[in-house]
């Protein structure tokens, strides 16, 4: 099959825990994949369940129309960042408000990824020790005589991310990144935590113990849904080497060493 997904892509491997935990329960003829367009919707053609293409960021607004006509499929809600917590931030707090029947997949790579590397709200960027992400939306220039900030430059790609990175590509030279900045990278858990929702867990899918942990939030997820409904999110803080511009290994200490300290790691509301 031709291969869509860029090496090191964080997709294949949510692709991949998703298909054993579909597999080990036997429910493949119930699933319904819901996906987000993008790089998302590159997994229509990697799964062999039957699966639907939404519009951005109305993933869970097609998930609930779903649910209400037919209730006994399972319904997995596939997003990216940019999708799930900037485009649809409408639909995921009022889902979680309501505590629709919600199976939902975050895969946060801090970027709208397909369209080139426009930051998301959750945008940290690789060189997160730095504290603040100086290189984003820094250069703002309106009208003639207004400077905003210190960089001004003129022209209109002032959004692209300009990615500084002290890592090398033979190995990280991250040093411990400042963690408790609540404004760096945006937090899900500080809208939903408090709504009555039943579960968020956050995991990384960066290497074996991580994607160990990703794959039992999601199969609590599952069980939680399946058994009693109610809204279960899993964000999942995934590798995007592409508009990065690091080695896939490089991108997982980034991840490692940075994002999950930012971000974080574990369940973080689980109601019964
Ligand atoms: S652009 Fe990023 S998210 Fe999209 S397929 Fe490539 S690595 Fe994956």
């Amino acid at each position: 099959m031709y291969e869509m997904l860029c090496a090191g892509c964080g997709h294949r491997t949510a692709m991949m825990i998703l298909d054993e935990i579909i597999k080990e329960k036997n429910i493949k003829e119930k699933i319904i994949m819901a996906l987000d367009v993008a790089c998302c919707s590159l997994l229509i053609d990697y799964v062999d369940y039957d699966a639907i293409m939404c519009a951005h960021g109305r993933v869970l607004d097609v998930t609930k129309g779903y649910k209400m006509m037919r209730d006994e499929n399972i319904v997995i809600s596939y997003m990216g960042d940019g999708a799930a917590y900037s485009i649809g931030i409408e639909e995921m707090i009022h889902s979680a408000r309501r505590n629709d029947a919600v199976l939902a997949i975050v895969i946060n790579n801090g970027l709208y990824s397909m369209t080139g590397g426009q930051v998301a709200p959750t945008y940290v960027g690789a060189n997160v020790n730095a504290g603040v992400n100086v290189n984003v939306g820094v250069n703002v220039n309106v009208g003639a005589d207004v400077n905003v900030g210190a960089n001004v430059n003129a022209g209109a790609d002032i959004i692209r991310p300009i990615v500084v990175t002290n890592v090398d590509t033979e190995g990280t030279k991250l040093s411990e990144p400042v963690s408790n900045d609540n404004n760096i990278g945006f937090k899900i858990e500080n809208i939903i935590g408090n709504l009555p929702i039943s579960y968020f867990a956050r995991a990384s899918i960066t290497d074996k113990e991580n994607i160990d942990t990703a794959k039992k939030y999601i199969n609590t997820a599952f069980d939680k849904y399946i058994k009693s409904g109610g809204f279960n999110l899993v964000e999942l803080l995934s590798p995007c080497p592409t508009n990065y511009k690091l080695k896939p290994v490089d991108m997982v200490n980034v991840i490692n060493n940075g994002w999950s300290k930012v971000y974080k790691i574990g369940e973080i509301v689980n109601n019964v």
